[in-house]
């Protein structure tokens, strides 16, 4: 079953109806993680660190148009909810 969220960066893997998961080996689509992280059967990063990705998902988070209020819980919660998915849970 799909995943909702990328299990890498945690973002949502269908978005305003856009279908943003990367690809398995094949060009079958990933049910687990989204097309700026995988593509191809491979993570596109694949030394990226825990650390380089919360300094990633908190600048996306910065650039995006939610309020301060919403940016700030998003950048405050981002670190813990990274623990929880596949790629870095036994980190
Ligand atoms: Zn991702």
């Amino acid at each position: 079953m799909m995943k909702q969220i990328c299990q890498s960066c945690g973002m949502p893997l269908i978005q305003k109806g856009i279908d943003l998961r990367g690809s398995e080996r094949g060009n079958t689509k990933s049910e687990k993680y989204c097309s700026y992280c995988y593509g191809n059967g491979a993570f596109l990063q694949p030394t990226m660190t825990k650390e380089q990705m919360i300094k990633r998902g908190i600048e996306g988070i910065q650039r995006s148009k939610s309020n301060k209020l919403v940016k700030w819980i998003f950048v405050k919660s981002y670190p813990v909810q990274l623990n929880q998915l596949e790629r870095w849970r036994n980190q």
